[in-house]
């Protein structure tokens, strides 16, 4: 029988992916064909006594959200949604502004495992050429005024077919497969992914977690606009981090600007 290569891309299923995930022994796995947001899946499973490091995994996800609530698609059988539990240990808790960090780093890490050149535009974005091929939503679960639990959602464009449309994006898209010109499989990168965060977690108080962070910044020593959604844009040059993950712009008056995580955008300046 005649089969058409160019349309092959590997499958997933829960059976496989849990055989896949079995060395880095998350504290529990939920996989769906289909899920409308894989964060409120498990922002519910944190809320009734998830343990540490369990995932919830979907095929599709039908009301995938960025920050803003703007949506992120993850159209079924190409690409990857994935929401991670994290209970966050005493000495962590200082540190729960690096999480958006921890997880850029880490897909940042599997992609340059695959020989790939990413970068990280500040603050939940892995671009490739210039490209948006991830994107992360960090949301926590409180307990008064202590989290009890962060979910680090992660949408990652595997197959050529999990690229939206050109005109439906605010910023260019990409996916792993176009830019290796060839197919992937999704539970090899979930491996990958989750296995660079069990690593990176061990030095997210560190200080040079927070350097390793700034060299992958996109636009670094460029003049970049960081726009809020309600407010005047900051523009300057993009010098690095501050040790809370806040990104530091030096403005035209020369004078250091922090920008914090919030509503904001970041452009090359035009
Ligand atoms: P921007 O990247 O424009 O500064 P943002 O970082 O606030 O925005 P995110 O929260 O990362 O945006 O994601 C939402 C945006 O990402 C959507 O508005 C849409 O333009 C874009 N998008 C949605 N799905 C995908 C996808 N699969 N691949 C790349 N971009 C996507």
């Amino acid at each position: 029988m005649y089969t058409c290569l160019r349309d092959y891309f590997p499958a997933m299923n829960g059976t496989s992916l849990k055989k896949h995930l079995a060395k880095l022994n998350p504290g529990g796995l939920r996989y769906f064909d289909s899920l409308g947001s894989t964060n409120d899946e498990a922002l519910a499973w944190a809320a009734d006594g998830a343990k540490d490091f369990s995932l919830v995994v979907a095929d599709e996800q039908t009301q995938g959200r960025g920050r803003l609530d703007r949506k992120w698609s993850t159209p079924q059988g190409s690409a990857i949604a994935m929401s991670l539990i994290l209970r966050p240990s005493a000495p962590l808790r200082p540190h729960l502004s690096r999480t958006v960090g921890l997880a850029a780093l880490s897909i940042s890490d599997a992609c340059l495992g695959l020989g790939l050149s990413p970068r990280i535009k500040w603050p939940n974005d892995i671009l490739l050429g210039g490209r948006k091929v991830a994107g992360i939503l960090v949301e926590t679960v409180w307990s008064g005024d202590e989290a009890d639990s962060l979910v680090i959602g992660m949408g990652i464009n595997v197959g050529r077919s999990s690229v939206p449309p050109a005109e439906s994006l605010r910023f260019p898209a990409t996916s792993l497969e176009d830019e290796l010109g060839r197919a992937l499989s999704r539970e090899e990168i979930i491996f990958l992914v989750l296995e660079a965060i069990q690593k990176r977690g061990r030095e997210i108080g560190a200080e040079r977690f927070i350097r390793s962070w700034e060299e992958r910044l996109a636009f670094r020593g460029e003049t970049v606009q960081v726009g809020a959604e309600n407010g005047e844009p900051v523009c300057g040059v993009l010098e690095g981090l501050d040790l809370d993950g806040g990104l530091r712009l030096r403005d035209e008056h020369d004078k250091t600007v922090s920008v914090h995580i919030g509503d904001v955008s970041l452009r090359p300046s035009a």
